[in-house]
C-alpha cells in the first residue's frame, strides 16, 4: 500500500482499502453511488495531520465519525435489533482555527462531494423552505448534478451559533427566525427526500425539481459560540458548589478549557432547540491556536503559506527566505488579531505585496531575505544578487 502522503484523488484511490471490492469491480452505470474510500480512523487522522495543525481531539473525533458514517452507509448489512443513528457532527471553536479546513479535507480524502453553507444566509432570506433546499443544491452542483454522488456527500454548515433562538448575552435580542431555521434544517439533517429547484444549474426540461434523499449525507456544523464558555462555567460551578456538590469536578481555568467541557445541555442554554441538538450526536471542540501552532501552519502543511510564496518566487528562479525570527514575528503579530490562522494571510499579503510587485522585474536577484524588521515595516528585504 503506498504511503499516505498525498490526498489527491489518484493517490487516495491507490492507497486505500475499499470497503467493498465487489462494488468497485464493475463500473456499470447504476443509481448506486461509487463507493467511498473507507479508511480506518487512524489513516484518516494521519491524512488530516498533513493539513491541519493541532486540534488533535477534533481530528480524532471526526476521523471516527466519518468512518462510522460511511461504514453505516455502505455496509448493506441488516442489523436486526439495532438501528444505527446518523452521526452528524457539531464543531465548536473560535474562528480561523480549522473547522472548515477539517470538513473540507475529509471530503477530499474520501473523494465525496462537499458544500459549504452559511446558516446566517438562511436566516436573512426569511423564506425558509426554499433556502434550506438551496443548501443541498450546492452539494448537487459540487457533484456535477450526479444525484447518487450528492446523496453521499458532506455538507458543512457554518455559523450555526448565529441561528440560536436566544442568546445568554444581553446585547443580542431574541431572534425568533433562528428557531424557524433550526426547524427547517431538522428534516434535512435527519434525512428526508427533498425537492430541489435546479436554479441556475443545468436545464432539466422534464422535471421541475431534483429529488434527493439526504439520509446518507453527513452534516457537519460549525460555530464559534461566543459566550458558551460562560454557560459551561456556570454549569460546572453549580456542580461544584450547589447542593450535593461534586468537588471532584475540576475547575477549568481558561475559556478554551471550559469549552472542552461543553455538553448538549449547554447548547440548549445557548439557544439551539433540543430537536436540533439531538440531530448532532457527535460534539467536538477546537482550541485557540498558539504561537507555535501559527508557526507550524505557515511552514508545515503541504500547501503551507510560506511554501506557496517560495514556490511562486521559485518560478522566477529567486529563493525566498524567511528567517526563523521573521516567521515567529508574524505569528506573534497574528495572535492578538483574534482571527486565528486567517490573520497570517492578511499579514503576509501586506509584507509580500511590494515584493511581488517589484521582484519579477529585478534582474540578477538570486535570493530575497525577510527579517523581523521587514515584518515590522522598519526596513526593506535584503536582496542577494548573482555574482557576475
Ligand atoms: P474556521 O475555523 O473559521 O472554519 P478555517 O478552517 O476556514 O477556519 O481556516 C481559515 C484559514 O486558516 C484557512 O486558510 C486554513 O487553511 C487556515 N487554518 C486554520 N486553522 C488551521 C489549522 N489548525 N491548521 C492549518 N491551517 C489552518
Amino acid at each position: 500500500m503506498p504511503s499516505l502522503t498525498c490526498i489527491c484523488h489518484d493517490c487516495v484511490t491507490q492507497c486505500v482499502t475499499l470497503f467493498s471490492k465487489a462494488q468497485t469491480s464493475t463500473p456499470t452505470p447504476s443509481p448506486v453511488p461509487a463507493p467511498v474510500q473507507l479508511l480506518e480512523p487512524p489513516e484518516i487522522k494521519a491524512i488530516l495531520d498533513q493539513y491541519v495543525i493541532g486540534q488533535d481531539q477534533a481530528k480524532k473525533v471526526l476521523s471516527v465519525a466519518v468512518h462510522n458514517h460511511y461504514k453505516r452507509v455502505f455496509s448493506g448489512k441488516d442489523l436486526k435489533d439495532v438501528e444505527l443513528e446518523k452521526g452528524n457532527v457539531m464543531m465548536i471553536g473560535p474562528t480561523g482555527t480549522g473547522k472548515t479546513l477539517i470538513a473540507q479535507t475529509l471530503a477530499r480524502l474520501l473523494h465525496v462531494p462537499f458544500a459549504i453553507a452559511d446558516a446566517t444566509t438562511v436566516t436573512e432570506a426569511g423564506y425558509v423552505g426554499e433556502d434550506v433546499e438551496n443548501v443541498v443544491l450546492k452539494l448537487v452542483q459540487a457533484a456535477d448534478f450526479d444525484i447518487a454522488r450528492a446523496e453521499i456527500g458532506i455538507i458543512y454548515i457554518d455559523e450555526i451559533d448565529k441561528i440560536s433562538r436566544k442568546s445568554e448575552s444581553a446585547s443580542i435580542t431574541r431572534d425568533v427566525s433562528g428557531e424557524g431555521v433550526q426547524q427547517a434544517l431538522l428534516k434535512l439533517v435527519e434525512g428526508t427526500v427533498c425537492n430541489i429547484p435546479p436554479k441556475g444549474g443545468r436545464k432539466h426540461p422534464d422535471q421541475e425539481y431534483i429529488r434527493l434523499n439526504t439520509k446518507n449525507i453527513l452534516f457537519i456544523c460549525g460555530g464559534a459560540f461566543v459566550g458558551l464558555d460562560e454557560i459551561v462555567g456556570r454549569r460546572i460551578s453549580h456542580k461544584r458548589l450547589g447542593f450535593g456538590a461534586d468537588t471532584h469536578v475540576p475547575t477549568p481555568a481558561s475559556p478554551g478549557e471550559l469549552l472542552e467541557h461543553a455538553q448538549p445541555d449547554d447548547l440548549l442554554q445557548y439557544g439551539l432547540i433540543p430537536e436540533f441538538v439531538g440531530r448532532f450526536p457527535v460534539l467536538t471542540t477546537l482550541s485557540n491556536l498558539t504561537v507555535d501552532d501559527l508557526i507550524h501552519i505557515m511552514t508545515q502543511p503541504k500547501n503551507a503559506l510560506l511554501k506557496q510564496y517560495r514556490a511562486l518566487f521559485g518560478l522566477d528562479n529567486v529563493e525566498l527566505t524567511f528567517t526563523d525570527e521573521a516567521v515567529e514575528t508574524i505569528a506573534k503579530k497574528a495572535l492578538p488579531m483574534k482571527t486565528g490562522a486567517r490573520a497570517l494571510r492578511t499579514l503576509l499579503e501586506e509584507v509580500m505585496l511590494d515584493l511581488m510587485y517589484d521582484t519579477p522585474a529585478l534582474k540578477g536577484v538570486q535570493e530575497v531575505i525577510i527579517t523581523p524588521d521587514v515584518i515590522h515595516g522598519a526596513t526593506h528585504p535584503t536582496f542577494i544578487r548573482k555574482s557576475a
